[in-house]
């Protein structure tokens, strides 16, 4: 018998105080780079990881597993390959709105036997919101399309009857690529910016712009331009995560950890942005130590892929000329 997979704990940060309440409860966000499963079995070389840890029929039930775990209103997944086979069904299944976006050259289809193009894909739970727009996009550098794309919905909660717009995103890979995406990450803002100030008849400019959930694999450590793009935009985005650490403002160590036969290689690639004046995050799923982690690192039999989860829970602040 395996041992059992390390549990990770809900944490409240340190300085923030509370927003949510019965009318105004918070909203569960998860952002997951999943593997695709073209990607792990035939291009990325896990030389630590069981062959069969990266069988589809064992990944497939951890990653649902996950997800049900946590049970997020709002799941911002990448690298899927299983969409129309799997998470489509099994997601409207359990009461979830699903959106999906493949690559336009998705490297799963240069691998044999592979399940189709991987893409981002994004869920929302419908008993919580309800769909005013979709927007599949393509990332433009410097005008050129490229190979990357998110996927953008502007969402009405329900509960509170306030908007949430949510973003899902996979930068392009690889070092040597960071003014590619510095200028994918221009561009996505440069979207995210006029989906968020106009909207469908509504006089947005009264009411301010619709607060912003953007989730990704960035590719990118905190110290590459397209992060500080992102910290700096006039959209007022602040990194849920820097929430974890003691001072609240350095993100965690690593969002993924592997081992190829390159090397070793443990990064921070993954985000969630909020808008800071809009919303407040209340609880950060803990990042699991080195040790919860082992020694062959990422994928394993207890985590399927080679990305953290990332999950929180976010509430609207109150609108001082708005009565909930
Ligand atoms: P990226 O460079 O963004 O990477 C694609 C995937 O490879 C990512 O999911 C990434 O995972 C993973 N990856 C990153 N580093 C490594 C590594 N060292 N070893 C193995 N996998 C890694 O790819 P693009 O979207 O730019 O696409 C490139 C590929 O797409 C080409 O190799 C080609 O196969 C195909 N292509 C085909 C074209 C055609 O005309 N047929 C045109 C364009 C592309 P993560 O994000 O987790 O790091
Ligand atoms: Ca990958």
């Amino acid at each position: 018998r395996r041992p059992a997979r390390p549990r990770r704990d809900l944490v409240c940060p340190r300085l923030v105080a509370p927003c949510s309440h019965k009318h105004n409860p918070s909203i569960r966000v998860m952002q997951w780079n999943i593997l695709a499963q073209a990607l792990g079995e035939g291009k990325d070389g896990f030389i630590r990881c069981p062959l069969e840890a990266l069988s589809w029929h064992e990944r497939k039930y951890q990653i649902l597993e996950e997800i049900l775990t946590y049970h997020p209103d709002i799941l911002c997944l990448q690298e899927v390959d299983h969409y129309y086979d799997t998470f489509r069904p099994i997601m409207a299944s359990l009461g979830y709105h699903g959106s999906f976006l493949p690559k336009p050259w998705s490297p799963c289809l240069d691998v044999e036997h592979n399940n189709g193009p991987d893409g981002c894909a994004l869920f929302y739970r419908r008993s919580r919101f309800s769909l005013r727009s979709t927007a599949h996009l393509r990332l433009s550098a410097m005008m050129l399309p490229t190979n990357q794309v998110a996927i953008a919905q502007t969402l009405r909660c329900q509960v509170t009857g306030r908007w949430l717009c949510v973003a899902v995103t996979h930068l392009k890979a690889r070092s040597g690529w960071e003014r590619l995406r510095s200028a994918q990450g221009a561009d996505l803002l440069q979207s995210l910016q006029s989906i968020t100030s106009h909207c469908g008849g509504q006089k947005q400019a009264e009411l301010g712009a619709i607060p912003l959930v953007v989730c990704g694999d960035f590719n990118a450590e905190p110290s590459e331009d397209v992060y500080r793009r992102f910290s700096s935009s006039p959209l007022g985005l602040s990194s849920a995560y820097k929430l974890l650490s003691c001072d609240g403002k350095t993100e965690p160590a690593y969002t993924t950890w592997k081992i190829r036969p390159s090397g070793e290689s443990c990064s921070t690639l993954d985000y969630i942005w909020y808008s800071h004046d809009a919303l407040s995050v209340e609880t950060l799923l803990d990042i699991p130590t080195e040790e919860q982690i082992g020694p062959d690192r990422l994928p394993s039999y207890h985590y399927p892929s080679d990305h953290l989860s990332l999950l929180c829970d976010v509430s609207f602040r109150e609108e001082p000329h708005r009565l909930l």
